[in-house]
Order: C-alpha cells, then sequence, then structure tokens
C-alpha cells in the first residue's frame, strides 16, 4: 500500500461534531439522515454506501455466510486459473510479471492458483485489491506474502501484470435509469421514516442512452457501471503499455440490455436490496460486452464472454477431477457433485472474458 497517512495534514475534529458518535450510527440510520437531509441519492451512492459496509464489516463467503463462490467450492477452480496464467506466461516468453487479483475474498482462489503457478515454475510477486479490512486479514492468513491495495492505482507500473477478478465486478456500483410515459430518468433512492424505496428522479436525455433501447416500454430499466468501465479502462491502459491480460469471471450478459438486475442475497436467500443496508450481498450482472469494448478501444485484444462450463472444460476439469477423485477415491462423489456444480448449474450464468496486450498471445479457454 502506497497511499498517503490519511491522518496528516487534517485538523483534529471539533469535539462539539461528536465524530466518532456519527460513525458508530448504524448505517441504514445515516443513509436516512443524508437523505431526509440532502434529497433522494443515486442508486449508484446506495449501493457502494451498503456494499462499503457490508464487506467492511464481516466474512460473507461460504455455507455459514451469504453466498458462496467457485473458488470456494473447489480447489479445480483457482488451480486452472493458475495453469490458464502459467500458460499464457510461459507462451509470452517467461517475462518478470505481478500477479494481481481484485476482490481477493478469503484469499483461497490466489492460494490454489499460486500452488499450481509453482508447479509450472511461475511464482510471481502477489499484488492484492482490496477495500475491506476484515478480508485483508484473512488473505493475509491465507496468503502471508503480498502486497495489498486500496484501488489499482497504486499497482506496479514497471512491468507486465496478469490480472483476476472472480466476481468483482459485480459488486461495484451500477446506474440505473428508469424509462417512464414521459423519457427516461434517473433512478434514485428516497427515504419515508427508515424505509428505503426506489423512485424516479431527474428526467435525463435520450443520447444518454445506448440507441436500441431509446424506445423501451415504460417500466423499463437500463444498467450503467461507471465504477466498472473505470476500472476496465485503468487496468487496459495499465496492460496495453506494460503487456500482461486480465480474466474475469462473472454472472452477467452482453449488453447493453434492458433489465433490473439489482439484488441483494443473505444466507444464502434473495432480499429485498432496499431493506436494510449494509447487511445483505448487493451485485448486479456484469456487462461483458461493454467492459470488452472499454478495453479493445484502448488498444488491446478481447476474448470471449464465453461460459464459465466451457472456460473450464476447455482448461481441463475433466482430468483434474479425475486425477483428484482417484488420488482420494472416499471424495470421488464429492469431487464430482463439485465439478457439475462448477460446469453445469454456474456453468452458463457465469461466463469469463479476457484481455491481452498486444503483441502477447491469445489465451487458453476462449477457442
Ligand atoms: N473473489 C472472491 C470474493 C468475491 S466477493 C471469491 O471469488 O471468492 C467480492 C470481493 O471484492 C470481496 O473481497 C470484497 O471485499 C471486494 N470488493 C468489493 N468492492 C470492492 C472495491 N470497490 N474495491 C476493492 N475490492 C472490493
Amino acid at each position: 500500500m502506497t497511499d498517503p497517512d490519511p491522518s496528516a495534514n487534517r485538523p483534529s475534529p471539533s469535539p462539539s461534531r461528536k465524530r466518532e458518535g456519527d460513525l458508530e450510527t448504524p448505517l441504514p440510520d445515516r443513509l436516512a439522515r443524508a437523505i431526509t437531509l440532502a434529497g433522494p441519492i443515486s442508486i449508484a451512492q446506495y449501493m457502494a454506501a451498503a456494499n462499503a459496509h457490508y464487506y467492511a464489516t464481516r466474512d460473507p463467503l461460504g455455507t455459514g455466510g451469504d453466498f458462496t463462490t467457485s473458488p470456494e467450492i473447489s480447489q479445480m477452480f483457482g488451480e486452472l486459473i493458475g495453469l490458464w496464467c502459467a500458460d499464457l506466461w510461459d507462451r509470452a516468453g517467461r517475462p518478470d510479471i505481478a500477479w494481481v487479483e481484485l476482490g481477493p475474498g478469503r484469499g483461497t482462489l490466489a492460494a490454489d492458483a499460486l500452488r499450481a503457478m509453482g508447479k509450472a515454475g511461475l511464482a510471481p510477486p502477489v499484488h492484492f485489491v482490496e477495500t475491506s479490512p476484515t478480508l485483508r486479514k484473512a488473505q493475509a492468513e491465507r496468503m502471508g506474502e503480498a502486497s495489498w491495495h486500496d484501488s489499482v492505482a497504486t499497482l506496479p507500473g514497471d512491468r507486465p501484470l496478469i490480472v483476476i477478478a472472480n466476481e468483482f465486478f459485480d459488486a461495484l456500483p451500477i446506474r440505473q435509469l428508469v424509462r417512464t410515459i414521459g423519457g427516461w430518468h434517473e433512478r434514485l433512492v428516497a427515504c419515508q421514516d427508515i424505509l428505503f424505496l426506489p423512485i424516479a428522479g431527474k428526467q435525463v436525455p435520450d443520447a444518454v442512452l445506448p440507441e436500441p433501447l431509446r424506445d423501451a416500454p415504460p417500466g423499463s430499466i437500463v444498467e450503467t457501471s461507471p465504477a466498472s468501465v473505470g476500472i476496465m479502462r485503468d487496468l487496459a491502459t495499465r496492460i496495453v503499455a506494460q503487456g500482461g491480460a486480465l480474466l474475469a469471471i462473472d454472472y452477467g450478459y452482453e449488453g447493453p440490455a434492458v433489465g433490473d438486475t439489482l439484488q441483494a442475497m443473505r444466507a444464502h436467500k434473495f432480499a429485498n436490496p432496499f431493506e436494510a443496508p449494509g447487511e445483505h450481498d448487493l451485485t448486479a450482472h456484469v456487462d461483458f460486452a461493454t467492459l470488452l469494448a472499454a478495453a479493445i478501444t484502448l488498444g488491446a485484444n478481447g476474448h470471449g464472454p464465453t461460459d464459465q462450463g466451457m472456460f473450464l472444460t476447455r482448461l481441463g476439469i475433466a482430468p483434474r477431477a479425475a486425477a483428484l477423485a482417484q488420488a482420494a477415491p472416499d471424495r470421488a462423489a464429492g469431487v464430482a457433485a463439485d465439478r457439475d456444480r462448477l460446469v453445469e448449474t454456474m456453468g452458463t450464468l457465469f461466463k469469463a472474458i479476457a484481455i491481452t496486450a498486444p503483441g502477447w498471445p491469445a489465451p487458453e479457454g476462449f477457442a
């Protein structure tokens, strides 16, 4: 981390402002007060505040948590991604790279990938982009040596980057536009007492909408994620200049498209995203076509989207599962069930995309 000390040059808070007291106020009360004082906030502001609180205050992963991700289902997932990285690095001429993961959760994918990369002769320095102090701690326990960053801005600038992002972009804030009879409006979050509810805010010019969607019927919702596109643009710029690649896996679609995909998960069940902000995982489906287009415009090569099931099959999940089952026959049924969950259950909703630097080889898995 190279961030400057945030307390430097800041006047000490006046005791009469009760700063500590403010921070201890529960998030729903703080948001309700902010909306009452200054008016409704955008869906993006609401989602950013809710998720920052949510991830900062818990480890949400696993059966006892709110949701489970592919690396938490089976070691095969991280191992195959590690082999994907090692193969690309080998065919690129074995340069000195930095290995980066965005939103590494418990560090499970990284641990499995690094073990597989190590067997292939690749042992790069590890950089994690992670904002949650709770998950940073879990990652440090799992990984030991790594550098942590608050954002992609402080990643190394002097070498190729191989960047992995699993279920990262879906947690970033989205903006929603809603169609009424009169036209398109920014969707906002209002508050009555302590109940949050979405409303149509100011009208926006039709020109801000992708052309094929402008005539969608009243009630239609269109999502964009300026935060995701911003991170993709930053990373694509670096990868084009420094060399390297990025692999992103998430659930999503090839947009632009109409649809409200904002959802809340708690204890593995859907919840109302406008209830108890900060206590559920808020996500939205990722528009892969828009992310790829952003990178391609900056000179990167784009690959995919391809279904997670196809991607893992091309990387050899079947022989890997067979080898694990042979090594531990008592676990064979569990390994087969995990493989099916990754390839079939999650296999089509989840998709993979990659970008590579010009001059780098095409990555495996996208044929
Ligand atoms: N990749 C992991 C975890 C997915 S959960 C897995 O597959 O298991 C989303 C992760 O992104 C968490 O680690 C969360 O703390 C992190 N995260 C969410 N918003 C972020 C942001 N704006 N910047 C950096 N990390 C973020």
